[in-house]
């Protein structure tokens, strides 16, 4: 394939013979599923514990991470000032700790090429030289609400389902989320990162003609010990956050689907689940509340 000996080409251009350098570490881009340990695929784990390093954010979550020896993790999410650690910088530090011969684990949450940034740090990798392998894993989009006994899809009330990001705002022209368009699907929409937005966003859809008695379900920290479900309607959304306390990370589904949890919560029998509604949930779990 031409491009890829063009980009080798580069790498030996760059820095020698590096690409058929065994000396060089292989960086293994991991997902960890949603929280619970079980989650894990048995490759993730495999790679885990041989690798060097582990770069990680807080996403995979506590039962994971302090699954990791402390000596090899490196965290590469918010620092303690609360900023975020520049998404070069981890690229870079992908690059130079494989140059330095290490195996690397990048471990992210869900699935690393899910609104993990994976993409961008495997063209990175490539683009230096490094060999990579992909991990996948298990995403809070489909996994994480389906913990919750919601079905992204169902042969009775959605035929379709749309991944998007809540991060960015509607209102604004130039939004690469199309909400009208989302809203016309008539299927399932899961939105990430999308608690903050929540407002602007069912704002969005009802103006595009989704009605208000739509269910929506709000499922935070899906799998973790703390895990806790918000239930009620498009038209309510934002009291459905705000009454339950809904943090992030969390995933907010929209569509038909979302009712199934009623439907069969009380044979859930994974119940790590926890409902933030105190009626529903107090004498379940009353660890999960706050
Ligand atoms: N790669 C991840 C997504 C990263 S974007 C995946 O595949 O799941 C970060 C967003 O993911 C969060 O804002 C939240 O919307 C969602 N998320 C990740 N883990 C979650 C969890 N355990 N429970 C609920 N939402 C989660």
């Amino acid at each position: 394939m031409p491009s890829d000996s063009t980009r080798n080409d580069d790498a030996h251009a760059d820095d020698g013979d590096e690409a058929a350098d065994s000396s060089v570490g292989t960086v293994f881009l991991v997902g960890s599923g949603p929280g619970d340990p079980g989650l894990l695929t048995v490759r993730a784990r495999e790679c885990i514990d041989a690798a060097d390093v582990v770069l990680h954010d807080k996403l995979p979550g506590p039962e994971i991470l302090e699954s990791i020896p402390e000596a090899k993790r490196e965290d590469v999410g918010k620092r303690a000032g609360g900023e975020r650690t520049p998404q070069s910088a981890t690229n870079a530090r992908l690059v130079e700790l494989a140059r330095a011969g290490k195996d690397v684990v990048r471990l992210k949450g869900g699935d690393p090429f899910v609104f993990g940034r994976g993409g961008e740090e495997a063209e990175h990798l490539a683009d230096n030289g490094i060999p990579f392998e992909v991990v996948p894993g298990v995403t809070s989009a489909i996994g994480g609400v389906g913990v919750a006994g919601i079905p992204v899809t169902h042969r009775d009330h959605a035929s379709s389902v749309s991944f998007v990001t809540g991060h960015e705002d509607p209102t604004k022209d130039e939004s690469a989320v199309n909400w009208e368009a989302l809203a016309a699907t008539g299927g399932t929409i899961v939105v990430l990162m999308g608690v903050g937005r929540l407002p602007d966003y069912s704002r969005a859809l009802l103006n595009a003609g989704m009605d208000a008695a739509t269910p929506i379900a709000l499922v935070e920290r899906a799998t973790w010990p703390s895990m806790r479900v918000a239930t009620g309607t498009l038209g309510t959304a934002e009291a459905t956050r705000d009454d339950a306390g809904i943090e992030p990370p969390a995933v907010t589904v929209i569509g038909d689907v979302a009712a199934s949890r009623d439907r069969v919560r009380e044979f859930l029998a994974n119940d790590r689940v926890s409902d933030a509604l105190a009626e529903e949930g107090a004498d379940r779990n009353p660890e999960g509340e706050r």
